[in-house]
């Protein structure tokens, strides 16, 4: 059970959802990091008073530095600073909520520190996955998912003492805002329509993500790496309605299932809470006035992203990496409205292609990995 925590990315979506539950739950502030969002960041200070803030951009660390001058929150500039957030002394608990790569050293460190991580950066466990987990291991540290998928699966799961008894785990996906399209017709959407998701308010990058369907094959290789299993038992699962969040069967043909409203506090607390669980004051899901639950297979043809993932967690090695990498990119020129919604999935897949794929890879050789990917997306 967390009683202070520390979060990285506190100005995001899953930043402020945090927030509210800290709020709500009496928690502790050890320490709050951006990247560049000073307005916000004051106002986070002035209300939760952490000991430490972090913004990753030196010229807005200065910036906040002057304005929270009469408070007792110290404030740090740089990259170097998140690993301080993420292993203040402080914090029991870390809530990683950063969007991308950038999160995996921090998320390491604090590892080592034996905090207990409450994991939302998907892209750290997709780049490095097994670093991460062994590290866990090796330190005691427990790793509880956020991201509502994989907290369903994880509070399905609980009670089973030996994994092989799990046959699959399906994760279910809403199919995003082009849910039906050809090919084609995805590659005339915009930045616009891509920001318009039907059943989640996120950060822009994992709202494009979820338009391709690249979010759940990241999650795809989240929920290998966090249960530690191969491809052919993770499967995907269209489903509208984001009321049930994932399901996981079982030998005997038992299929459990966490079923929730669309709201990503849930999840959260109970990354707080777990073991245990704690009132939500939020409206409980009434299923006697949901729309009709249904479930469809993915279409992997029109929404290349999700085979392009899946193909890379068979690779192993480094391919998740540089999947990650060139999509992070990808996603930037998107967002920028430099190329289209096609060139995503093209720009990955070139990146696969032209990057060999290093296996059992170390720190070094991910890091090298994803620069490579980037690089070759720019080029
Ligand atoms: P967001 O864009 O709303 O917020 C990102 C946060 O990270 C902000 O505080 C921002 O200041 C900070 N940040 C951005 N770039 C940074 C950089 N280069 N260096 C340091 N800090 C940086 O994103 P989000 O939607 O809250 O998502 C955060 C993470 O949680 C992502 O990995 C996402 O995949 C995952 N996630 C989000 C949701 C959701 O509902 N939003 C659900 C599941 C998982
Ligand atoms: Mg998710």
């Amino acid at each position: 059970m967390a009683n202070t925590i520390s979060i990285l990315g506190s100005t995001g979506s899953i930043g402020r959802q945090t927030l509210d539950v800290a709020e709500q739950m009496g928690l502790r502030l050890a320490a709050l990091t951006a990247h560049s969002s000073v307005e916000r960041m004051e106002a986070q200070c002035r209300r939760f008073q952490p000991e430490l803030a972090v913004m990753t951009d030196e010229d807005a660390a200065k910036d906040l530095s002057v304005r929270l001058a009469d408070t007792g929150t110290k404030v740090l500039g740089g990259f170097a600073a998140l690993t301080e957030a993420a292993t203040h002394p402080a914090a029991d608990t870390v809530v990683t909520a950063v969007v991308g790569m950038v999160g995996l050293k921090p998320t390491l460190a604090a590892i080592r520190e034996k905090k207990r991580i409450a994991l939302a950066n998907k892209e750290t466990l997709v780049c490095a996955g097994e670093l991460v987990m062994d590290a866990a291991d090796a330190a005691g540290a427990e790793i509880v998912p956020v991201d509502s998928e994989h907290s369903a699966i994880f509070q399905c799961i609980q009670g089973c003492a030996d994994r092989r008894e799990i046959k699959r785990l399906i994760l279910t996906c809403s199919g995003g805002p082009f849910y039906g399209m050809t090919y084609e017709e995805a590659g005339k959407m915009t930045r616009a329509d891509a920001l318009r998701h039907p059943n989640w308010s996120m950060g822009p990058k994992i709202t494009v993500d979820c338009a391709t369907l690249m979010n759940k094959g990241l999650e795809v290789i989240e929920a290998m790496r966090l249960y530690r299993l191969p491809l052919s038992q993770v499967d995907v699962m269209i489903h509208r309605q984001s009321i049930v969040h994932s399901l996981v069967e079982y030998r005997d043909g038992a299929v459990l299932a966490q079923l929730g409203t669309p709201d990503m506090h849930l999840p959260i607390r109970y990354a707080m809470t777990y073991p245990k669980r704690g009132e939500n004051p939020a409206p409980p899901l009434d299923l006697l006035h949901c729309p009709p639950l249904t479930f469809a297979k993915p279409d992997r043809e029109s929404f290349p992203c999700l085979r392009l993932a899946e193909e890379a967690a068979g690779a192993g090695g480094t391919a998740c990496a540089v999947l990650n990498g060139a999509n992070e990119e990808a996603v930037k020129l998107f967002l920028a409205e430099k190329i289209g919604f096609q060139d995503i999935p093209r720009l990955v897949a070139k990146a696969r292609m032209e990057i060999p794929v290093v296996q059992s890879p170390s720190l070094e050789e991910i890091l090298e990995a994803d620069r490579a990917a980037r690089a070759c997306v720019l080029r």
